[in-house]
């Protein structure tokens, strides 16, 4: 009779431990704390929400694996986007997520601007919600890390009170990516100002955040506008000497 029990509770054992193991490995993976993208491995992440921001410009929002889940993409890196282009060459490009991870939990997004013929931009914008894409990073060679910053790795400037960001067209996001984790970490006493350079009042992306950036005093913000006119609210500010180049400030 006692060795009828003993088996029975191995048996038991035999089928209760398999079953532990698979509902801690679930119950870690459901609340895993961050993707690993410090492994370098490539990790796919669904495409949540597509949206038309502006004619040539989507805001792709990506699925993390759990709703607790955080990119865990140090400041200033970015992700390598993996795609196949119209004549099915393998291409890929860094963009940076305009989310900060901790009140971006459970998703990261993109805002990608769509060239004419441009191979990656018209690969993501072929995709639909509920489709798959690759990643690969962190990329990148500057950190910002405890209010310091570090190039490949090495101390480069240690703990700056105004930090000067020039940026062009979509090279806005990185830029964004700074000024964002500033605000959210209330780190008040670090001055930011942006030169950001576009064609036309049109091509400024990502102009309601910026323009919140500004309103609640995290950035000070000058539009160079190469093309065209000043927007509402803008005023001239200089002639730089070069021609149709006019800098507005907003
Ligand atoms: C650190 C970093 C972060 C970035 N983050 C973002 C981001 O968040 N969002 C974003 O949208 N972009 C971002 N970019 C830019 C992004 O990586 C791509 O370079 C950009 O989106 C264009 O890629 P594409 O493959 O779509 O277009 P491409 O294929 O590079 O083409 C772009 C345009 O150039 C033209 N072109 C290409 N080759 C030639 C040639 N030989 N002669 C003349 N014209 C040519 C094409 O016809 C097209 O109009 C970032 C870049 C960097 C470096």
């Amino acid at each position: 009779m006692k060795s009828i029990h003993k088996k029975a509770v191995l048996v038991t054992s035999a089928i209760a431990a398999p079953y532990l193991v698979y509902r801690l490995y679930h119950n870690y993976v459901k609340n895993c704390p961050s993707i690993q993208l410090e492994s370098g491995e490539p990790f796919f992440a669904k495409i949540a929400k597509k949206e038309q921001i502006a004619s040539d410009v989507i805001r792709l929002t990506f699925a993390l694996p759990n709703k607790k889940a955080i990119l865990g993409l140090p400041i200033c890196k970015h992700l390598m986007v993996h795609g196949v282009d119209s004549e099915g060459n393998d291409v890929k490009k860094p963009y940076t997520p305009i989310t900060v991870d901790r009140i971006s939990k459970g998703e990261f997004i993109l805002v990608v601007k769509i060239y004419e013929n441009g191979r990656l931009g018209n690969f993501l914008n072929g995709k639909k919600e509920g489709d798959q894409v690759k990643f690969t990073g962190p990329v990148g060679k500057i950190e910002y890390k405890d209010q310091d910053f570090y190039q490949l790795g090495k101390l480069v400037s240690v703990k700056p009170k105004k930090i000067g960001l020039i940026g062009g067209g979509s090279g806005i996001t990185p830029l964004l990516q700074l000024v964002r984790y500033l605000e959210d970490q209330k780190i008040k006493d670090v001055k930011c100002t942006l030169i950001y350079s576009n064609k036309t009042q049109e091509d400024i992306l990502c102009k309601e955040i910026i323009e919140q950036l500004v309103a609640d005093g995290w950035l000070t913000v000058y539009h160079n506008i190469t093309r065209g006119d000043a927007a509402e609210g803008m005023e001239k500010r200089s002639n730089n000497n070069q021609k149709n180049t006019i800098m507005y400030r907003k």
